[in-house]
């Protein structure tokens, strides 16, 4: 656990830790039969709650399973109006093989961050709520033959953490393509506050962790699952084998290399955030709806939730490359993302020619047995790819969609762009 975050902060946040005293077979049995289950909080506080759908179950993310299944308090107090009976909750379970940080413990350092100044509180619309965490007790899980065939992908990874939290919609629940715009930028900007403030790198931005929640008639993007996230102070420490995180169609190329090393960096999560755009706008006819049977003759998207790390590190290499015939895939209800698209693109590719370039000089220095003087190697910054890639830049290309001003909540990125219309008018 992190040790800057101070006790009294803690203290103060109304997140509890429930004591499930199940095993997991059991959990699933209920689920399956669309039971109740019923615990307690650690404060004492009794609660049940009532299974309905499995909504959604991924096996995809490296190392670890999720399902989300839709609950409903069935606690004895909600006939007095209980705090969690208006509330519209999932269940999230996921299946790790190894024990890590747990999300709430992230939730909880930014919630009282953003909690302290009136100029972070925009960024709780874009972050999940999460209303109680839970380990499972896994003690009397002898297997049972017909629970293990149903989910038998999941079983195998014995740690089983749970939270119930607020249900969010997924990206195709949205109706515009100015709305799916509005998201994407939205958790550029919140997920660049949890960097700059809390100082937390997400790590996993994947379609399926974009949500969207519907508040007071708008519509907010929400960064959702901050399990695989890492504390900044951690990303040098952690062993090379936990630096590759995230879900194989959005991870950054770099990372699905053979020979990397890590560590995880900002802009990774950047070139995430591009692959999904990438992926959505191909993948989609509008936000609702999947295009039948999508083909790409050169970089076979379609594919790209079935390809290994190798096929995928080549076909993203092929995008990045300088002299890349690269067009983007956007199906015609997404034409406006073209834009995006190629000014991102165009930045990475920009970013990693100077990085291939800086590598060589570098190489060229040391067969030489010196040290580069060069100034570009010198002052080059591999977490900008030498300034190519930054939040600014993003902000920059993502604050307008199809010539209309979207909603910037950040303060940092409305500095950015004031000084750019200081810029121009000084032209
Ligand atoms: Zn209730």
């Amino acid at each position: 656990m992190k040790n800057n975050k101070s006790p009294e902060k803690a203290a103060t946040l109304p997140l509890h830790t429930a004591d499930i005293q199940h095993s997991l077979i059991q959990l699933f049995e209920l689920i399956h039969r669309s039971h109740t289950l019923s615990f307690s909080n650690e404060d004492g506080v009794e609660r049940a709650v009532h299974f309905g759908r499995v909504i959604f179950r991924s096996h995809n993310t490296i190392g670890r399973g999720t399902m989300v299944i839709e609950v409903q308090c069935a606690c004895r107090s909600c006939g007095n109006g209980c705090d969690w009976k208006e509330k519209n909750l999932v269940m999230k379970l996921r299946f790790t093989s190894k024990t890590r940080a747990s999300e709430l413990n992230f939730l909880e350092e930014m919630e009282a961050i953003a909690k302290e100044h009136s100029m972070h509180r925009w960024v709780l619309n874009h972050l999940p709520k999460i209303y109680c965490s839970f380990y499972l007790h896994l003690r009397d899980d002898s297997p049972q033959p017909n629970l293990e065939r149903q989910f038998r992908d999941v079983y195998e990874m014995r740690v089983v953490r749970g939270t119930i939290q607020e249900r969010l919609e997924p990206l195709t629940s949205l109706e515009t393509a100015k709305e799916c715009a509005q998201v994407f930028y939205d958790v550029l900007q919140c997920h660049h506050w949890v960097w700059q403030h809390p100082k937390i790198l997400h790590r996993d931005i994947s379609q399926g962790n974009i949500m969207v929640r519907v508040k007071d008639g708008r519509k907010y993007g929400v960064l959702n699952d901050w399990d695989l996230a890492s504390w900044a102070d951690d990303l040098q420490k952690v062993a090379t084998s936990r630096y590759r995180t995230g879900t194989r169609p959005s991870m950054a190329h770099e990372q699905q290399a053979h020979r990397w090393e890590g560590p995880h960096q900002y802009r990774h999560d950047l070139e995430a955030l591009f692959y999904v755009m990438v992926l959505f706008t191909f993948l989609y006819s509008k936000p609702g709806k999947a295009v039948s049977k999508p083909v790409d003759e050169q970089f076979h998207y379609e594919k790209w939730h079935q390809f290994d790390d190798g096929t995928l590190y080549s076909k993203k290499c092929m995008i990045m490359a300088l002299n890349s015939p690269w067009e983007p895939p956007v199906t015609s209800f997404f034409i406006h993302f073209s834009d995006w698209l190629y000014d991102i693109k165009g930045c990475f590719c920009w970013g990693f020619n100077e990085q291939g370039i800086v590598m060589q000089t570098k190489r060229d220095a040391e067969q030489r047995g010196i040290q580069s003087r060069t100034q570009n190697v010198l002052s080059y910054k591999d977490d900008e790819l030498g300034g190519h890639i930054t939040y600014k830049k993003m902000v920059q290309i993502m604050h307008r969609f199809n010539e209309q001003e979207l909603h910037t909540y950040d303060g940092e990125a409305e500095q950015y762009l004031e000084s750019q219309e200081i810029d121009s008018e000084s032209d």
